[in-house]
């Protein structure tokens, strides 16, 4: 069959009407010298991405048989997909149709007409010359696995686990411990803001045990993890018993493992030891649930206590935002333990970000707890040297400390991203693909961060997480359904390959693997995002992009230069 290619020119009303000559347009490239040889339609339409222009352009692609389809219109953030699907109602190939952005790179930026119409013809010769280049693809359907890993037991794990099980998906929940709850469920308060009580943690923890869906691996740890969105073939080992191994299929992972607490021995300006009084606020929460107050190792109640916040903070780089509010809980805690108990709070910032925080700071307060802005504190067993905001110093020799120290990513953070190909952050933490847009997801598909493990997060902020990740899963996955990977993807010609692995380390979604046996790289085309990274980093040229091939973007861009 001879090409015939259908050049449409979008009037987007007045926006590209009034702002290029669509005659001179036409005209022109009806005439172009070096199309005489192939067969144009070339129309135009008041607003293409109507319900009408769309049926107008799928009875136009059926009536004149076009092999190949150029849009000029819009940019493809807005009207891509759209045309796409028309083309997909047809016996078109959408691969054989190219969108053409006369609208943001034209009308809208060139003032005069002449100008602006001359450009518009330019680029939408380009967009003619690309698509005689391009090659139909088929987009493939693979099946899915709506069951889902979730790794951490702690509250965010527990929610999202409880979530995608209320809607009948099987749930393998693993957990590091011998135990399910993380840190909240050693807690003994909570904040006003958590907007959760502690009877409803632990209504979780005991929903999760008797929910038929859910099955808990606690004393377990990931060993291996390969594949993609809606088909991952998982390994777990058993934490004492490391040979122990049980195999999984799961289609998505949310990754719950929650945070750290510094150690603050750490620190050069804390002289401490495991004899000393000094605490941070998850031991703390232990020793009230075991006591039932906070007691010195002797037994015997403190009488003099320091709370000092933001520990390492300075050292990390940033606030871990939910350890004033703690602190604040820890002094109350005192305070109503016995009214005799001296508190100080030692603060260089006050991270106090919501109302309820305001009248909960205003409530401790109100016991008689003293607040000392600092500059500089230096910690040897209890016996603190601080220097406060006015540049006074100051010796405080105290029975017990309290720490309130900076939330880090947990030991295995590093282990699982490299086996999940998930990318961290500078400080650490899980990367999320979009901090506003959406802070769930991450760059490897079907693997979702909730909770601590992307920094510091409060318990509500991480339970909503948890649901969110439920929620994309559900409209991700849903049994029976396939999944249609991305068409444009990279590949890799053998015959070229030298085996360099130059690509390996470029790619940041872990879609290369090294064949040994062939000494060449392979891309898997179910995981490649199709970003072309690796085709720039080739030495030999030996990848090219489906869609995006050197030919195809010459043509395109040797004309749009002429
Ligand atoms: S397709 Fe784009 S250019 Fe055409 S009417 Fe719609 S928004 Fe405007
Ligand atoms: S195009 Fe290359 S770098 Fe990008 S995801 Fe695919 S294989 Fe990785
Ligand atoms: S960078 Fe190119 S030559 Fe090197 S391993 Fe990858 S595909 Fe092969």
């Amino acid at each position: 069959m001879s090409d015939k290619i259908g050049i449409y020119v979008c009037e987007c009303g007045p926006n590209i009407a009034s702002k290029v000559d669509i005659d001179k347009i036409m005209e022109e490239i009806s005439n172009l010298e070096d199309f005489k040889d192939v067969e144009l339609v070339v129309r135009n339409h008041k607003l293409l991405c109507s319900v009408e222009g769309k049926k107008f352009l799928e009875n136009e692609i059926n009536e004149n048989n076009l092999t190949h389809l150029v849009c000029a219109a819009c940019s493809p953030r807005d009207h891509d997909t759209t045309f796409i699907n028309v083309c997909k109602k047809t016996e078109l190939n959408p691969y054989m149709y190219q969108i053409v952005n006369i609208r943001e790179q034209c009308a809208w930026i060139i003032p005069d007409k002449e100008e602006a119409t001359e450009k518009a013809i330019r680029i939408i010769h380009a967009g003619m010359d690309r698509v005689l280049y391009q090659q139909p693809l088929e987009e493939k359907q693979l099946d899915s696995n709506p069951d889902v890993l979730i790794i951490g037991g702690g509250i965010a794990g527990m929610e999202a686990a409880l979530k995608l099980a209320s809607r009948d998906r099987l749930i393998y929940l693993i957990e590091k411990t011998d135990e399910l709850g993380g840190k909240s469920a050693k807690l003994n308060q909570l904040l006003p803001r958590q907007g959760v009580n502690l009877n409803i943690l632990h209504q979780k923890l005991s929903n999760i045990k008797s929910n038929k869906y859910i099955k808990v691996f606690t004393n377990t740890e990931l060993a291996s993890i390969v594949g993609f969105l809606g088909n991952f073939e998982i390994v777990i080992k058993d934490v004492k018993d490391p040979e122990n191994t049980t195999e999984l299929l799961a289609g998505a992972v949310i990754v719950a493992t929650g945070y750290e607490l510094l150690d603050a021995t750490t620190l050069d300006k804390y002289e401490i030891s495991e004899e000393d009084e000094v605490y941070n606020a998850l031991e703390i929460e232990e020793m009230i649930s075991k006591n039932g107050k906070i007691v010195m190792k002797n037994g015997k109640e403190p009488q003099k206590v320091a709370v000092i916040h933001c520990v390492g903070r300075s050292e990390v780089g940033y606030c871990s935002q939910t350890c004033c509010s703690y602190l604040l809980k820890i002094s109350k805690m005192l305070k109503e333990q016995s009214s005799k108990i001296e508190v100080v709070e030692l603060f260089k910032h006050l991270c106090l970000p919501n109302k309820q925080d305001e009248a909960f700071f205003e409530q401790v307060k109100d016991k008689d707890v003293e607040f000392i802005r600092i500059k500089d504190v230096n910690v040897t067993g209890t016996s603190i040297e601080l220097t406060d905001i006015s540049d006074a110093k100051q010796k405080l020799d105290v029975d017990m400390i309290i720490l309130g120290t900076a939330m880090i990513p947990a030991k295995e953070t590093k282990y699982l991203a490299e086996e999940l190909k998930v990318e961290l952050d500078e400080m650490g933490f899980y990367q999320e693909a979009h901090l506003k847009i959406n802070p769930i997801s991450t760059n490897t598909d079907g693997v979702f961060v909730v909770g601590g493990a992307h920094g510091p997060t409060g318990i509500s902020e991480s339970m909503l997480q948890a649901q969110a990740a439920a929620g994309k899963i559900f409209t991700q996955l849903i049994p029976g359904q396939k999944i249609i990977p991305e068409v444009k993807v990279s590949e890799i010609l053998e015959a070229y390959c030298t085996g360099c692995k130059t690509c390996l380390d470029v790619c940041g979604f872990g879609a290369i693997y090294f064949d040994e046996d062939k000494g060449i790289s392979v891309v898997n085309e179910a995981i490649c995002r199709g970003c072309g990274n690796c085709v720039g980093s080739c030495p030999s040229g030996s990848i090219r992009t489906r869609h995006f091939t050197n030919p195809q973007l010459y043509q395109e861009v040797k004309e749009a230069l002429r």
